[in-house]
């Protein structure tokens, strides 16, 4: 999943990215208000984490704004300050949920979880998609009773195509799902990391799942399903 964290504590911004990047998501950080503002309306995330506190333009007011143009990407607020007041002021401004400083990284996660959570495709944290499942937590697939360890690119590309099936997958929209601002690949990498993939899903198996299509990006499923 791919996420926009805005924190102006660097030091915790860079703890929390370490954290959510070993659980396999990727991660954009921004430390002013304004900047998660212009990455937020241009770049597709699943989720939105705003610090309360910021310059340029405050957490709430992000939210606020975020809600008021017609987005509705989940936002986990972060606050130090004292509590009941500012509930009621995040989910006025439509935050989903909110944590309070200094919080666990393992609770941060759980939340993190629970927002990111497709009612419709994850049940226990896994997902599964033509005979190929994919447990979240371990970032282990399952094809055929055979068990595959991915790194962590490689489960980024297998839940992203798990999760969008039949649907043709273009090179920028991969790029934009598996890399952050800032580090954007070389033109054939999504190509070699698509054949990584393969090597892992596909080898031995007599009904390839990952198929290109040429000139346009990847679709996944076995050919003739829906
Ligand atoms: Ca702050």
């Amino acid at each position: 999943m791919r996420l926009l964290l805005v924190e102006d504590e660097e030091n915790l911004a860079h703890a929390l990215k370490d954290v959510l990047t070993a659980a396999g998501h990727v991660i954009d950080v921004v430390y002013r208000g304004d900047d998660g503002w212009d990455l937020a309306q241009t770049v597709a995330y699943d989720l939105l984490i705003l610090d309360w506190m910021l310059p340029g333009l405050s957490g709430i007011e992000l939210c606020r704004k975020l809600r008021h143009a017609g987005k509705n990407t989940p936002v986990l607020m972060l606050t130090a300050k004292d509590l009941s007041l500012n509930k009621v002021q995040g989910l006025d401004a439509g935050a989903d949920d909110y944590m309070i400083k200094p919080f666990d990284t393992a609770e941060l996660l759980a939340r993190v979880r629970a927002l990111l959570r497709r009612p419709t495709s994850f049940q226990d944290q896994v997902v599964e998609a033509s005979g190929v499942r994919l447990d979240l937590q371990t970032m282990t697939a399952y094809r055929e009773g055979k068990t595959v360890a991915l790194n962590r690119k490689e489960f980024q590309l297998l839940e992203y195509f798990l999760t969008h099936p039949g649907q043709v997958l273009t090179r920028d929209q991969i790029i934009e799902r598996l890399w952050e601002i800032g580090e954007e690949p070389e033109s054939n990498v999504v190509a070699a990391q698509v054949r990584l993939l393969r090597q892992k899903i596909d080898q031995g198996f007599s009904k390839a799942l990952i198929h290109t299509v040429y000139g346009i990006g990847y679709r996944y499923g076995a050919l003739g399903e829906p």
